[in-house]
């Protein structure tokens, strides 16, 4: 562990991101207030607000009902992700040629390693990120940026001065401008752990900073309380490397696709972009996971476990009976579905039964490899042409990767 004395990270996170890239996009929504929404429909929430719309009180999360009757002037837009993963890439370039990019954290936010030689000048380098995206991409597609010792303190940075702020926060200064913090807006505490931090008397960042090590970690319940205080205080936490543990979509349905079948229907789509995102990974997966939820109960789980697979009709079997049994156990409806291949295998470690020669083997690697030739065949014409059974489009015009995990889609998954 070291406790580096210079701004070592650099963080970047656009304002309102899919909002300003509307704006960004078509420049006759700039100055207007402007809410995106993932569908088309009256009973959805935003899932941005121009800063435009900020100002009049609406935020992430209103439903648009509600949103109208705040704010009549609001234009509404259906999010188009393939469009801001675009977007996403472009402004990677453009980061890149003042720094490279060292991690992306989401679709709207980068980490990246400054040298040695350039930490004196980390507050100059931020600047120029700001003014490399602005001349490369636009002026409306603003973003905020960090500085700080390690990778927390840049991101609780880049947050401090939003919109189109720049803030160093330097470890000479520790703990300074985190004291003016609430618990909440510190990354990693959520409103759980607060509450239990409450319990326990720490209800400010001031009494948060006295805490020992070992008492956050204890009042964690984990490593996770530790890692916080080192992060926190300045120090570099290596964390030990993740390694890939799944592939899954998942979708919230618009009111008319509630139905089974329309959960089905949908699930077959999510699936299959899955399927071939672990392949074209190199993986192949032991099990499948289905989730249904309802707002009204606690939804259905359901999974499957199978040799190494990784071929569509495979899995798409195996989640057409998994749909027998919710069907089967009275879930006649959701309101979203997840799908999940887990427990993984890289493909060059699958021991092939050479003598294997049973015709459902061979019928199995028929399937593999025409998966790989259809996978190929979407690609180069950038869109599911080639599926397994019936294919819907839907409503969103969105069945691909799920940005809001801390992962950013290809091109291809779209
Ligand atoms: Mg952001």
């Amino acid at each position: 562990m070291r406790k580096p004395t210079s701004l070592e990270r650099l963080y970047v996170d656009f304002d309102s991101f899919f909002a300003s890239a509307e704006q960004h996009l078509q420049p006759h929504l700039r100055g207007k207030p402007v809410g995106v929404i993932p569908v088309d429909s009256e009973h959805t929430g935003l899932i941005a607000v121009s800063r435009e719309a900020k100002a009049l009180g609406l935020r992430r999360g209103t439903f648009v009902r509600e949103a109208r009757k705040q704010c009549p002037g609001l234009v509404l837009v259906t999010a188009r992700h393939e469009v801001y993963v675009g977007l996403h890439h472009a402004i990677v370039e453009a980061i890149e040629t003042v720094v490279p990019v060292k991690a992306v954290c989401s679709i709207d936010e980068m980490l990246c390693a400054l040298l040695p030689a350039e930490w004196p000048q980390a507050l100059s380098m931020g600047q120029r990120v700001k003014e490399v995206i602005a001349r490369d991409i636009g002026p409306t597609l603003t973003c905020s940026v960090g500085l700080g010792p390690n990778d927390l303190l840049a991101k609780i940075a880049a947050e401090m001065e939003k919109p189109d702020g720049l803030v160093a926060l330097h470890p000479d200064d520790l703990p300074g401008r985190l004291l003016a913090l609430d618990l909440t807006e510190v990354p990693g505490i959520a409103r759980g752990n607060a509450a239990r931090l409450a319990r326990a008397g720490v209800t400010d960042m001031a009494a948060l900073w006295r805490l020992q090590p070992k008492e956050l970690r204890r009042l964690w319940g984990s490593v996770e309380g530790e890692r916080l205080w080192m992060g926190l205080h300045g120090y570099t936490v290596e964390r030990p490397e993740t390694r890939r543990r799944m592939f899954g979509h998942g979708r919230v349905l618009p009111a008319d696709w509630r139905s089974i079948g329309g959960a089905y229907a949908a699930a077959r789509v999510l699936l299959a972009k899955a399927s071939a995102r672990m392949r074209r990974a190199g993986f192949s997966a032991r099990a499948l996971a289905l989730w249904l939820t309802d707002r009204h109960s606690a939804g259905w789980h359901g999974g499957e476990h199978f040799q190494p697979t990784w071929d569509d009709p495979s899995l798409l079997a195996s989640l057409s009976r998994l749909f027998f049994h919710a069907e089967r156990e009275e879930m006649h409806g959701s309101r979203s579905v997840h799908v999940a291949l887990h427990d993984l295998v890289p493909l060059a470690e699958i021991e092939e039964d050479l003598f294997d020669h049973t015709p459902e083997a061979q019928f199995k690697r028929r399937m593999e490899s025409l998966s790989v030739i259809a996978d190929r065949f979407n690609t180069s014409h950038r869109k599911a042409l080639l599926h397994w059974g019936p294919w819907v489009t839907i409503p969103g015009g969105y069945a691909g990767a799920k940005i809001a995990f801390n992962r950013i889609p290809d091109v291809e998954d779209f």
